[in-house]
């Protein structure tokens, strides 16, 4: 299937060679135990995949966020999930654009080299969801140390994180000029954490992804584990986003690149009515157009990784890709079910576990209504909502 994708065929070739020694069978056992990928995260890590992004000055590859997102989209091509992953990825752009010189120096070696997992961010509350300014977690400085209380939801892979980034209010919403404003951002030691101050309550879903509840009574942190300015955290925590959405693009993107190879293959081979299911127009038009969008949101991902790479403003688009590129999987996602009837249903197919995966991109990081909200206000001017 010849695709837009066709760049970076060194990196691609490389990530396919890695992951064909996971095959379908490795993710439908690691899917019905609800486990981690953990061996197959260890050989990303051991390549040195995982550290692209950190600057070779601390070890990494010092790639942009067009190769990252190459490594992302061949992941989930080959039928495997990024979402184990990708925080690892991404996290710690946060850490490189906003932390001291001796945090950056402290953590993104050790990061770079596998070490030190940075791959978890907590942001969502269960009470204010994505009206996230109102965010009732608080940090009160104390000496030396913030003490940490309140509540998290939907916070990911903290059981394969040795450190997370946590973003609670260090002013009262009451007492600052802008809501944006009294937030900040801490690196939390999760090992230190954990039962001394912070508990974990795992939460059963739908998709193969770790997440949970967190709760913090008094949790003690380092005033040397602040990020940046106090006050600033939720702009900073923004800035990543954008990195984050734009991989996710790419997350997406190479999910329904996979959705179309699997519904033309089966589309050729499957015969009903004495010829192949794909000889009528009835099953190859919604393929064809499936494809289509995936396409075109690939050329909104690729837009979005350029003006990143380039320091350049990219809100607008890394939100735009990841919309299309969500929709587009899902779209892809339920034509090549469709097309394989009764057997999508079987997990020996693999249709059924990736269709679940690439639904969790309408919702998350961002769902498809804030986005659009976005692009409403901010791009085209219109009043605010809310
Ligand atoms: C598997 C999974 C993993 C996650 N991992 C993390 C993580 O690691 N860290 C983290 O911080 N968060 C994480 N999240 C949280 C995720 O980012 C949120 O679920 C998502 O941003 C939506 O927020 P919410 O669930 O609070 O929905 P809500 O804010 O409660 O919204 C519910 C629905 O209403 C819609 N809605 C809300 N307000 C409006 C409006 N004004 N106009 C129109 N529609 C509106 C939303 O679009 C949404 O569809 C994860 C979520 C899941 C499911």
């Amino acid at each position: 299937m010849k695709t837009l994708s066709d760049n970076f065929l060194d990196i691609r070739e490389a990530i396919r060679d890695l992951c064909s020694s996971f095959p379908n069978e490795y993710f439908q056992k690691i899917d019905a135990d609800r486990a981690y990928p953990a061996e197959f995260v260890q050989a990303l890590t051991e390549a040195g995949w995982l550290a692209a992004m950190i600057p070779q000055e601390y070890g990494g590859s010092g790639l942009g966020l067009t190769e990252a997102s190459v490594i992302m989209e061949e992941i989930n091509r080959s039928g495997g999930n990024s979402g184990a992953c990708h925080g690892q990825m991404y996290n710690m752009g946060t850490l490189l654009r906003h932390g001291s010189p001796t945090q950056k120096e402290t953590y993104l070696p050790q990061i770079a080299r596998g070490e030190l997992r940075l791959q978890s961010m907590g942001v969502t509350e269960p009470t204010t969801g994505t009206d996230t300014t109102k965010l009732k977690t608080t940090a009160v400085k104390k000496g030396d140390h913030y003490v940490i209380n309140g509540q998290k939801v939907w916070i990911s892979r903290i059981q394969h994180s040795d450190l997370m980034i946590l973003l609670a209010r260090t002013t009262p919403l009451a007492e600052v000029k802008r809501k944006s404003e009294g937030m900040s951002i801490f690196l939390v030691d999760l090992h230190q954490a954990l039962d001394n101050g912070m508990t974990v309550r795992p939460i059963p879903n739908m998709v193969n992804h770790d997440t949970n509840e967190l709760f913090f009574d008094n949790l003690e942190i380092p005033a040397a584990n602040l990020i940046g300015q106090e006050g600033e955290g939720f702009k900073y925590i923004l800035d990543g986003l954008n990195a984050e959405r734009t991989l996710i693009a790419a997350e997406c993107i190479g999910d329904g690149y996979w959705f179309i190879e699997r519904a033309t293959n089966y589309a050729r081979e499957r015969i009903v009515f004495d010829r192949p299911i794909g000889q009528n127009q009835g099953i190859q038009f919604p393929i064809a157009k499936a494809f289509t969008n995936i396409e075109a949101a690939n050329l909104m991902r690729y837009k979005a990784c350029e003006l990143f790479d380039a320091g350049a403003p990219c809100g607008t688009q890394a939100n735009m890709a990841k919309m299309l590129a969500a929709d587009a999987s899902w779209d892809a996602a339920n034509v090549c079910l469709q097309t394989h009837g009764g057997f999508g249903f079987a997990s020996e197919y693999d249709v059924e576990r990736k269709f679940r995966e690439t639904r969790l991109y309408q919702v998350a990081p961002i769902s498809t209504n804030l986005i659009l909200s976005y692009v409403a206000e901010h791009v085209l001017g219109l009043p605010r909502s809310f």
